[in-house]
This record gives structure tokens, C-alpha cells and sequence, in this order.
């Protein structure tokens, strides 16, 4: 792999290749565009097979980040980085302390926050060594929970779309399928039913299932069968690719939009869900409520600052489908579109919002 020539291609910043013999470090920072601030992403654990496997996804989830934030209106750019081991065996305090060094050794061109194979406890210990690490403990400043927000996030951009394909943004006996009714899409649940929602919901976890079927009066459907159920919104929440050669023409729905990442297995099928007119809001814009709020820990977490960007997910969805009409592209290229405005200093997306430092 040709490190530099990819990363000119795609214009990223700066890697940074972290290694500690004394305790077993082996990382990768990738910073892929400051132009709107730090850079700010989780770190992921994960027991790579190869080097050009970690290098690959740190580069791809950096540069993701950059597109998230970006349309998220945060003042923060897009980075990420990868511990290469396995969580479960290899992440002792001397690792992660040597990994805070690095971080601030970068003096906040990147902040850290939680990722897969980290976590809030993780993030503490981190903040022993540096401040550019968010996500830490409520008893430490930091913003707990990031789920509620980012439902209702989600919730924010459904009502954006349903105003878009049935003229009006009320909720109220809109039949939605969420599939995943975990720590979001049990609020996503929650959030719906207090709109008047009806509510089909599944998850391969029996105890969650039945929690939220009590609570919010759902019909439960089986995993297998969620795709084809006629509704108005089909609400991924639990895994990424579920858009994908199997499941795309079972879909019985009008629109699709759920706070999992990386809904589509590929990126072409986001066109043929807008040849099929099913209106697909990316992932990436629907549930940034969860990076909103942990950004919030760089300016003094304040919920309620929270919940007004939060909002601001309805006014970037509009966004995102008026682009989408007038160059008449799918809404995923729309997106990405926005975001690129965005950095490029259009005034696309309204000026004052975001304002998160370092500090
Ligand atoms: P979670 O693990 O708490 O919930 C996921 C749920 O999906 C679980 O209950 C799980 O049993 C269920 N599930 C797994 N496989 C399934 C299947 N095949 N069919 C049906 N259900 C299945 O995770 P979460 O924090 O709620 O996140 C859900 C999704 O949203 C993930 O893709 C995550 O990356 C994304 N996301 C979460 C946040 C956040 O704030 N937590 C922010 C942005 C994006």
C-alpha cells in the first residue's frame, strides 16, 4: 500500500504511527482534515490480522468523520485512530497511559473520544495524561450517555423527511419499524410513541425486545421478516450493510432512516433505493446527535445547548433533500455535497453554530 499517494488522493493531513515496547502499544492516528477545528474521533480496539487492515480503516473512518462533523455544524474536523489488539486480552493501564502521551504530544490537532473496544472508563484513564479526550465520566465534566441524543436526533430527521414525502411533519400514526431496539433504538421507541407512532420493532436480544414492546405498546416482528413489513419508515438501529443485494427489494417502505452506521452495504445502493422511491437520509447526518454531545464536553457540557444542535439535524435533513432536488442526485451524494460546502467555507449551513474549542 502506498501510504502517501493515498493519503494525497484523498487528501488526509497527518498519520501518526504510535508504538510503546514497555507496554505493547501499537496505534494509529489518522487526521484527515482540520479545516473546521481538531480533528475529533473515537479510538477502536481491535485485533487487526494485518497492518494494511488497521491502516485502512483508520484512514476511511478518519475521513468519515471529517463528512460528520462537518454536517453536524461542529467547529471540529474529522479524525480517528486504531489501537491494533484485542480488547478483551491486551488493554492494560500502561498502554493506555502511553496512548494519552501520544495525544498530547499532538498538542489537540486530534481529540480522542470512545470507539469499538474502548470505553467511558477507558477515556478516564486517558484523561490522566491529556485533555483532548472526550466521553469521560460525568464526575470528570464529561457528557454520559450519548444515546438519548442521538434518537432524538433521529427523530428530528424522520420529521424532516415524512414532511418531505407526505407534506407534513407529524408523527402521529406513521407506522415505523426500528430494527435494534438497544440503547438507541429503545429511545428512538420512546421518542416515536410520545409522537403518536405505531410501532413495529425487532432484535435478536428476547430481554430488550420485550422491554420495549411493553413499554411503548409495539407489535413485535421476527429479524428475518423485518425488511417486507409494509410501513412508512424502516429505522435501522442495530448493525451496519443491512441495505444490501438481499434485503433491497424486500423493503415495503417509504423512507429509511435509523441512527446505524454504514446502512448501505455499498454506495450504489443508495441509488437504487431512489430509483425504487425509497427516500434513504444517510446515516451520517441522522446520528451525529451522539458526536454533538459528546463535543459539548470541549465548551463545558451544557445539556441544554445539547438538545438546541441537536435540533438542528431537522434544518440539515431539509438541507440535504433540497440538494438532492435541485441537482437531482441521491440524498447520500447530497450529503456529502453539503459537507464538502461546508468545509470549503460556503455558507450552506448557518454561520455561529458548533463554536466547540479545545480547552
Ligand atoms: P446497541 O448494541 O445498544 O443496540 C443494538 C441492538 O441491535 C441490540 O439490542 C442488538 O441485540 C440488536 N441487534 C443486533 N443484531 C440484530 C439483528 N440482526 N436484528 C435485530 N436486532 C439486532 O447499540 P446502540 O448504541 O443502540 O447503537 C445502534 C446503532 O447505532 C449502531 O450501528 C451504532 O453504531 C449506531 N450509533 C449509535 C450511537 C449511540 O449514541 N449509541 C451514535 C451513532 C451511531
Amino acid at each position: 500500500m502506498k501510504i502517501i499517494d493515498h493519503m494525497a488522493a484523498d487528501d488526509y493531513e497527518q498519520l501518526v504511527i504510535c508504538q510503546d515496547r514497555e507496554s505493547g502499544l501499537r496505534a494509529i492516528i489518522a487526521i484527515h482534515d482540520t479545516t473546521l477545528g481538531p480533528a475529533l474521533g473515537g479510538t477502536r480496539m481491535w485485533p487487526y490480522q494485518s497492518e494494511k487492515e488497521a491502516f485502512r480503516d483508520v484512514l476511511r473512518l478518519s475521513r468519515g468523520m471529517t463528512y460528520k462533523n462537518a454536517l453536524a455544524g461542529l467547529s471540529l474536523g474529522g479524525g480517528k485512530a486504531v489501537i491494533i489488539g484485542d480488547p478483551a486480552r491486551g488493554k492494560g493501564e500502561g498502554l493506555l497511559r502511553a496512548y494519552g502521551r501520544y495525544l498530547e504530544a499532538l498538542n489537540g490537532r486530534y481529540i480522542t473520544a470512545e470507539d469499538v473496544g474502548t470505553c467511558q472508563r477507558d477515556m478516564d484513564l486517558i484523561r490522566e495524561e491529556t485533555r483532548y479526550v472526550v466521553g469521560v465520566s460525568p464526575a470528570k465534566g464529561g457528557s454520559g450517555d450519548p444515546s438519548p441524543f442521538t434518537a432524538l436526533g433521529v427523530l428530528f430527521g424522520l420529521r424532516a423527511a415524512v414532511k418531505k414525502v407526505f407534506g407534513s411533519e407529524d408523527l402521529s400514526g406513521r407506522h415505523v419499524v426500528v430494527q435494534g431496539v438497544g440503547n438507541v433504538g429503545y429511545h428512538l421507541c420512546r421518542l416515536l410513541a410520545g409522537a403518536g407512532a405505531r410501532l413495529t420493532v425487532t432484535d435478536v436480544n428476547n430481554k430488550a425486545l420485550q422491554r420495549t414492546a411493553a413499554e411503548f405498546n409495539t407489535v413485535i416482528a421476527p429479524p428475518e421478516e423485518i425488511f417486507g413489513i409494509e410501513c412508512d419508515i424502516f429505522a435501522p438501529c442495530a448493525l451496519g450493510a443491512v441495505i444490501n443485494d438481499r434485503t433491497i427489494n424486500r423493503l415495503r417502505c417509504r423512507i429509511v432512516a435509523g441512527s446505524a452506521n454504514n446502512v448501505l452495504a455499498e454506495a450504489r445502493h443508495g441509488d437504487l433505493l431512489h430509483q425504487n422511491g425509497i427516500m434513504y437520509i444517510p446515516d451520517y447526518a441522522i446520528n451525529a446527535g451522539g458526536v454533538i454531545n459528546v463535543a459539548d464536553e470541549l465548551a463545558g457540557y451544557d445539556q441544554q445547548r445539547v438538545e438546541k444542535k441537536v435540533a438542528g439535524i431537522y434544518d440539515t435533513v431539509e438541507q440535504i433533500l433540497l440538494i438532492a432536488d435541485q441537482e437531482n442526485i441521491p440524498p447520500y451524494q447530497a450529503a456529502d455535497r453539503l459537507a464538502e460546502a461546508r468545509i470549503k467555507g460556503f455558507r450552506l449551513v448557518a454561520p455561529g453554530e458548533g463554536g466547540s474549542q479545545v480547552g
